[in-house]
C-alpha cells in the first residue's frame, strides 16, 4: 500500500468512480465551490491527468505552471561491457538485452525512472537525462482556494508521477478535494491512497452497481473508509441501494436525474454557484462526510 504523504493537519477527500461519466467531476467541482464560498481553505486537484476538465468550470487565470520531469537512463554503447547487470536489476523489464547479439536498449515506455540500472552499472555506461512527463497548472480561485490541474504529455504511458506531483503541490490548505481518475487501476489507487475518505459516485444501474462493487472491494483492500453519492437518482433500479444497505456503506447524497441540472452542468455551470439550495446541499454533503469519517475513525 502507498504511504500517505499529505500534511497531518489536512483533511483530504477523493471523489472517485469505477468508470468515467458517472458524475465525479460534478460532485468535485460543486463540493469545492460550496466549501470555498463557505470560507474554507481548500484546494481542488484534478487528478484525471489524461483528460483533466475541472478547469472548464472556473474562470480563473493561470497562476503558475510547473513541468514534471522524470530521469531516465541513457546507455553508452561504447562503454557498455554487456554484463547484463542493469537488465537483472530492472524490475520493470525496461531493458532489452540480447548478449549474444550485443544488443541493449532502454524501453522507455516501460521505464519508471527508478535508477536501479544506474546503480547496477559498474562500468559507467549509464547516465541519465530528463524526460518531460507533463505539467501542473495552478489557478487561484480565491484568497485561500486554488485549483491544481495535472496534465500528462500526450504519449506518456503513466499519469501517476504527474498526478502525485499535483497532489504534493496542493498541500497547504486545510482541505483537499481530489477528483480521481476513473477506474480502479494504478492512477486511482495512487490518488485514493492519499485520501482520508473516499466518495464514490455511481448511478443506480446494473453497470453502475458492477463498477461500484469493484471500487468498494479495492478500497476495502487498502483499508479506506468510503461513502456513496448516487447520481441520476430515479433512473434505473434499486439494486445499488440494496447493496449499500447489505454492505453497511453510507449513502451520502442523491442527485436526481434532472434535465435542467444536466443542461446547467454541460454548459459549464456549477449548480452550487447558480442555486443556493445546491450550495447548501454540498455543504451538507461535506458535513455528512466528516460525520462518517469520525465514526469510521473511532471504529478503527
Ligand atoms: S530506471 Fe529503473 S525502470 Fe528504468 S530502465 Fe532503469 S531499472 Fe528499469
Ligand atoms: S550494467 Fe552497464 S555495462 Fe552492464 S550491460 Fe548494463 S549498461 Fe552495459
Amino acid at each position: 500500500m502507498c504511504k500517505k504523504t499529505k500534511p497531518e493537519n489536512q483533511f483530504s477527500i477523493a471523489v472517485a468512480s469505477g468508470k468515467g461519466g458517472t458524475g465525479k467531476t460534478f460532485v468535485s467541482v460543486n463540493l469545492f465551490h460550496a466549501l470555498q464560498q463557505k470560507g474554507l481553505s481548500i484546494h481542488l486537484v484534478d487528478c484525471d491527468a489524461e483528460a483533466p476538465n475541472d478547469k472548464m468550470f472556473f474562470e480563473a487565470e493561470l497562476s503558475a505552471r510547473k513541468e514534471i520531469f522524470q530521469q531516465v537512463p541513457v546507455i553508452d554503447l561504447q562503454a557498455c561491457t554487456f554484463c547484463g547487470r542493469c537488465h537483472e536489476y530492472c524490475n520493470y523489464n525496461a531493458i532489452f538485452f540480447v548478449p549474444e547479439l550485443r544488443k541493449i536498449s532502454v524501453l522507455y515506455d516501460f521505464c519508471h525512472g527508478c535508477g536501479a540500472c544506474l546503480a547496477a552499472c559498474r562500468d559507467g555506461a549509464i547516465s541519465e537525462r530528463d524526460d518531460l512527463l507533463g505539467e501542473i497548472n495552478s489557478y487561484s480561485i480565491s484568497g485561500n482556494s486554488a485549483l491544481f490541474e495535472s496534465r500528462t504529455k500526450v504519449g506518456v504511458h503513466s499519469s501517476v508521477p504527474v498526478l502525485k506531483a499535483a497532489i504534493h503541490e496542493a498541500r497547504g490548505a486545510e482541505l483537499l478535494v481530489m477528483d480521481a481518475p476513473p477506474g480502479t487501476s494504478c492512477p486511482f489507487i495512487q490518488t485514493v491512497a492519499r485520501a482520508d475518505y473516499v466518495v464514490l459516485v455511481t448511478e443506480p444501474t446494473p453497470f453502475g452497481l458492477s463498477d461500484l462493487k469493484q471500487s468498494v472491494e479495492t478500497l476495502a483492500s487498502i483499508g479506506l473508509p468510503c461513502g456513496v453519492v448516487v447520481n441520476k437518482a430515479g433512473l434505473g433500479n434499486r439494486e445499488v441501494y440494496q447493496y449499500l444497505k447489505e454492505e453497511h456503506i453510507p449513502l451520502l447524497m442523491e442527485i436526481p436525474f434532472d434535465k435542467a441540472l444536466a443542461a446547467m452542468y454541460s454548459g459549464g455551470k456549477i449548480p452550487a454557484r447558480e442555486d443556493l439550495l445546491w450550495k447548501e446541499r454540498f455543504i451538507e454533503l461535506y458535513n455528512t462526510i466528516k460525520d462518517h469519517y469520525g465514526t469510521s475513525s473511532s471504529q478503527r
